[in-house]
């Protein structure tokens, strides 16, 4: 059918008006490899290096019922009310906690109303924002990265319905302290969204802070369990808050696969904290290597760095991209400077790559 240009614009005149900060995630390894002709390794989505469980694979072998729709599987939330040591009642499922952090907007969140972002943090927050038309009141973080209790409680009104907490914050790496946020979550009656989705990376957790009516903490598979293909999220909330959640969530969000997959994740603790422990091994490893070549770089407890960069981030990326390395030039993240950038940690392997194409990127400066 012949259509023109006029017609089609047409359509574009009936969408809402939103300020688009859509999520841009980084370059594939595929993709680096058609462009430029050469093997690349990735450091900068902050997977897990050495995948899930190998047990999860056997379920996707034998998993038969992809006509059904999924139906939540009661031994996935008293594995994880286990883990957590909370009751399973207060824990919902998301997809992923992209999925979780949307539902939190649609029960908390209407045209005008305004959320607390402490800068820089993860950048979804703000998509979800403008999608909701909300105001964001972008609160700059302290020298060390950590909240700033006394910024954050200035610009709580009456029309704040929600502050961001990020811990360990993406991209800076640092976690918060159990006080300070407790400090925020008693003094406002606004939710404190807690996202903890690197937290097994953490010598700290906030999950505590869950007992509050005003605290909902979001928590993923994504990253030190290696399910980030299969989206599954999880939170801790009020059994109150859960009714709303419950009436706002798309009706099936985690397939019957996933949640099978998460299961068997949980069921095999050992493998996932022995990830964690290469990995933070790792960490400090790049931290050392990093600052014997004069880099900035933060301490983390996360699974990645977070540094800045010895030339423009865009440049010091688009250099270690042509010696096959993918990093995370984070310098448009909002409250972030043109020297940010983050690097994942990778296998050993993964990291000596990364720290070689390092050296020669220094060589040719
Ligand atoms: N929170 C933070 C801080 C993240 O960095 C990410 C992933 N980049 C997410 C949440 C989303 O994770 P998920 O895969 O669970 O949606």
């Amino acid at each position: 059918m012949e259509r023109n240009r006029d017609q089609d614009r047409k359509i574009l005149r009936k969408l809402r008006r939103i300020e688009i900060h859509e999520y841009k995630s980084g370059l594939s390894v595929e993709e680096v490899e058609r462009t430029y002709g050469i093997k690349a390794i990735k450091l900068a989505s902050n997977e897990n290096p050495y995948g899930p469980t190998p047990k999860v694979y056997e379920i996707l072998r034998n998993f038969k019922n992809l006509n059904i729709y999924p139906k939540e599987i009661p031994e996935l939330k008293e594995a994880l009310a286990d883990y957590l040591g909370v009751e399973e009642n207060r824990i919902v499922l998301g997809a992923g906690s992209d999925g979780i952090m949307e539902n939190v907007f649609k029960m908390f969140v209407e045209r005008g109303d305004e959320v607390i972002i402490p800068i820089p943090t993860f950048s979804y927050y703000h998509t979800l924002a403008s999608v909701y038309s909300a105001r964001v009141v972008n609160v700059k973080r302290r020298e060390d990265f950590r909240i700033d209790i006394n910024r954050i409680l200035n610009a709580v009104n009456d029309r704040t319905k929600v502050i961001f907490i990020c811990s360990p914050n993406n991209p800076t790496g640092n976690a918060e302290s159990f006080e300070d946020v407790k400090a925020i979550v008693e003094s406002v009656d606004c939710l404190v969204f807690i996202d903890e989705a690197y937290v097994e990376f953490a010598d700290q957790s906030l999950l505590k802070l869950a007992e509050y009516e005003n605290v909902v903490i979001s928590r993923t598979f994504s990253k030190a369990f290696g399910l980030a293909n299969l989206r599954v999220g999880y939170a801790v909330m009020s059994e109150d808050l859960i009714k709303y959640y419950r009436a706002v969530s798309p009706p099936f969000p985690v397939s019957t696969l996933s949640m099978l997959c998460a299961l068997q994740c949980l069921r095999d603790l050992k493998y996932m904290r022995d990830c964690v422990k290469k990995v933070k091994a790792e960490r400090e490893r790049m931290f050392r290597e990093l600052k014997k070549r004069g880099i900035v770089v933060f301490p983390s407890q996360a699974n990645f760095l977070f540094m800045r960069s010895p030339i423009k981030a865009s440049e010091f990326v688009s250099e270690l991209i042509k010696r096959g390395v993918i990093v995370r030039d984070c310098s448009n993240f909002l409250g972030c400077d043109e020297f940010s950038v983050r690097v994942s940690v990778g296998k050993p392997e993964e990291n000596d790559v990364f720290l070689r194409a390092l050296d020669d990127l220094l060589d040719h400066l």
